[in-house]
Formats: C-alpha cells, sequence, structure tokens
C-alpha cells in the first residue's frame, strides 16, 4: 500500500481491519460449526444470532425479519437507511446436512481454513461483518450502508428475493460477499437458472395380457427429455439438463407415471419467456397418445448482466484493490446467485466480492484465510471511495 495514495480517515479504517484477522477467523470457525442448511431454521437461525451477537458488541444496529419456514433474514445498518443506500449481501444457509458440521469442524492447516460453508459464505458474512463495524467505527461510510444476512440462497431464495428487491431498488451500489474466484477475481456476469418439476401421467396395463391398452408415461417422458435437451444452445448459453428422472412401477406394468426435474439457464433476459414457451409446448404436446403432463418452477434465479453501472462499479472496486497491491479480475460464471436479483432491478452490482475460496459444495471446500482481511480492505475502500456515485 502506497501511504500518499490513502487518506488519514481510509489509513484508520484499513489498519483496524489489518488487525482483526484473528478475530475474523474465530469467528469463521464460530460460524462454520454450526450446521446451518437451507431446511434447518433453527440451525441457520443461530448463525443469525452468533452474527448479531458480533455486531451488538460492536454497536452495529440491526433488525431481524422473522420467517417462520427457513431462517430469519437480518438487516445490519449503518447510518439510517434512505433511498440510496450501500448495500452488502450475503445469505447463512449451506448445503450441507445435519451432522456435517460435527463430523468436519472448521481447521485450518494455516493458508487455508475448511468446514462445510467455510467459502460460501461464512467468510463472506465475517468480511461483512467486520467492514460494517469498521465503517461504523470510524465513520467511513459516505452513505448509510445496509447489510443483509439472508437464509435461503441455496434454494434460489424463494422467500428472501422481495427483501432482496426491495432493499436493492434504494441501493446505489450493490456488493455481494459470495466467495472470490482463484487469481483474484470477483464475478462480473452470471447465468440465470430455473429449475423445473415435470410430471407424465400414462395409463397402466398388464405388459403381458393388455399391452395395447397401456400408455406408457416412461416413453412419453423419454420423448420429452430429448426435445427438452435439444433446446440446448450452447452459443447463446441456453441450456437445459434434465438432472433427474424416474417413474413406472414394475417392470411389467405398462408406466401409469414418470417425474423429472430439469434445470434451465440462459444469459438473455430475453431468452427466458422464448425457452419457457417452448417447454411449454414440449408438456403440451404427446407423442404417444393417452399421456399427458404437467409442470411447476419450484426455483428460480435472474442473470447477473453486468450494465454500464454496474460496470463502473467494477472499475471503482478494482481501483482500490489496485491501490492496496491487488490485480482483480472480472469473470462469467453459468453458476447463479443473490446478485442476479439486484441486477435485474437495477442496482450496479458486482458479485463474488468475498474472502477467495473453491470447491464449494464438496467436502474438499476451502477459504484462503490470507485473503480475508484484504478482501475485507479492498471492500471497505470500495465503499469509503464511493461518494461520488452517490451524490
Ligand atoms: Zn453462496
Amino acid at each position: 500500500m502506497s501511504g500518499e495514495e490513502v487518506s488519514a480517515q481510509e489509513r484508520q479504517v484499513l489498519d483496524w481491519l489489518a488487525a482483526q484477522g484473528n478475530a475474523m477467523q474465530a469467528l469463521l470457525a464460530q460460524l462454520v460449526n454450526i450446521d446451518s442448511g437451507t431446511y434447518n431454521k433453527a440451525g441457520v437461525d443461530r448463525v443469525g444470532e452468533a452474527i448479531c451477537a458480533f455486531l451488538d458488541s460492536h454497536g452495529v444496529g440491526f433488525d431481524v425479519i422473522l420467517n417462520g419456514t427457513f431462517g430469519n433474514a437480518i438487516r445490519a445498518t449503518v447510518g439510517t437507511p434512505g433511498d440510496r443506500n450501500i448495500l452488502l449481501m450475503g445469505h447463512r444457509d449451506t448445503v450441507f446436512p445435519d451432522g456435517e458440521a460435527q463430523r468436519r469442524p472448521f481447521t485450518s492447516d494455516g493458508a487455508r481454513g475448511y468446514g462445510p460453508g467455510c467459502a460460501d459464505m461464512k467468510a463472506g458474512l465475517v468480511m461483512n461483518s467486520f467492514v460494517a463495524t469498521a465503517l461504523k467505527r470510524f465513520s467511513g461510510a459516505p452513505a448509510p450502508v445496509v447489510a443483509l444476512y439472508t437464509a435461503d440462497e441455496e434454494i434460489g431464495s424463494p422467500l428472501s428475493r422481495a427483501l432482496i428487491e426491495a432493499e436493492a431498488r434504494r441501493a446505489c451500489l450493490v456488493l455481494n460477499a459470495e466467495p472470490g474466484r482463484p487469481a483474484d477475481a470477483v464475478v462480473t456476469g452470471r447465468k440465470a437458472g430455473i429449475f423445473i418439476r415435470f410430471e407424465v401421467t400414462g395409463k397402466a396395463a398388464h405388459a403381458g395380457a393388455n399391452f395395447e391398452q397401456g400408455a406408457s408415461a416412461i416413453g412419453e417422458i423419454a420423448h420429452k427429455i430429448v426435445a427438452l435437451h435439444a433446446l440446448t444452445d450452447l452459443p447463446k448459453g441456453i441450456t437445459i439438463n434434465v438432472g433427474i428422472v424416474g417413474g413406472g412401477q414394475t417392470v411389467n406394468t405398462v408406466a401409469p407415471s414418470a417425474r423429472g426435474e430439469m434445470d434451465l439457464r440462459y444469459i438473455d433476459p430475453a431468452d427466458r419467456d422464448a425457452t419457457l414457451k417452448k417447454v411449454e409446448a414440449i408438456m403440451a404436446q404427446a407423442t404417444i397418445p393417452g399421456t399427458s403432463a404437467t409442470f411447476e418452477i419450484y426455483a428460480e434465479f435472474l442473470p447477473l448482466v453486468q450494465s454500464a453501472d454496474s460496470k463502473r462499479l467494477f472499475d471503482l472496486y478494482a481501483g482500490c484493490a489496485a491501490v492496496l497491491g491487488h490485480t482483480i479480475t472480472g469473470l462469467f460464471t453459468g453458476g447463479c446467485s443473490d446478485a442476479g436479483f439486484s441486477a435485474s432491478v437495477g442496482a450496479p452490482t458486482v458479485c463474488a466480492v468475498g474472502p477467495i475460496g473453491s470447491r464449494a459444495h464438496s467436502p474438499d471446500e476451502y477459504v484462503e484465510l490470507g485473503t480475508i482481511v484484504p478482501r475485507a480492505q479492498i471492500l471497505a475502500l470500495t465503499i469509503m471511495r464511493s461518494g461520488e456515485r452517490i451524490s
């Protein structure tokens, strides 16, 4: 860091964050050691209580938005939110089953930290909490800061989406603390993802005695799967993957039912409705007479499309990183996140500004411990220098 490029107030914040490495790692270990799979409301709420206790002990205000099904949402604030806030986002849920934290508690080999959700995205939650604290402590934020800690991202944020969109509509910039990517990357573009469940109904019959009276749902779903996969258009970034399929009753029964689940991805918002119309047509068309089908969308993420304002935010972030000695690149990924919701309501958004990690959703998940402080510093400096974006 070259001293002359950083103001005295900025230096206070950066230096304070630099001194918090051990405290950050301690909070990370505490959060990782609490099971918080999306459907474990009690666990997701325990992670929330640990965060609230931390915020409380540092004088950062917050409110809890109760949820009966999934974990409660937490909204921490620095300053009094208005209609031009700085929005930090993060989710507390993981994809791991109950007992995982006990089987595989937080460990560190000095360079990397391991444990369920360490990178995706408990390290990001830790980072946001310390940055909010630093901004509060040294009055560093040029606008009110809102930090969301949501509870259901791993299943498409069915209950957090409205809250995220409402906060994003009154945000002048949004930074989502999903794990940073190796080689100092953040994410500037993401595909959209739609999860669809479908069911085919046929007619049962004895496969030997009255074969011709049956209508095979399995035969029909096979036609549909081939037709669905044919909607894939790689140059346009549209993919369809039927990832789950099942059906039938016994080997000697013409199958009365079959079901599947598909993952539909796209990049261009215009491709959403057009592709769904084709899915609808495939479901409506019965190649095997006597069969019918229904389908329903059960989870949906919107795409992160880089707007001109989002590009400016990325440039600001990369510029602040450069001041601190880091060369940040922006990359596109087919994976989805809550950043698609904020970007889709028009809020300038950059994703994956969290500490760097990889192998999310697997037992090999890790976070680079040495990136927690630097990523917190880059985030804090970006916020402190975002003033001209807000005026
Ligand atoms: Zn995540």
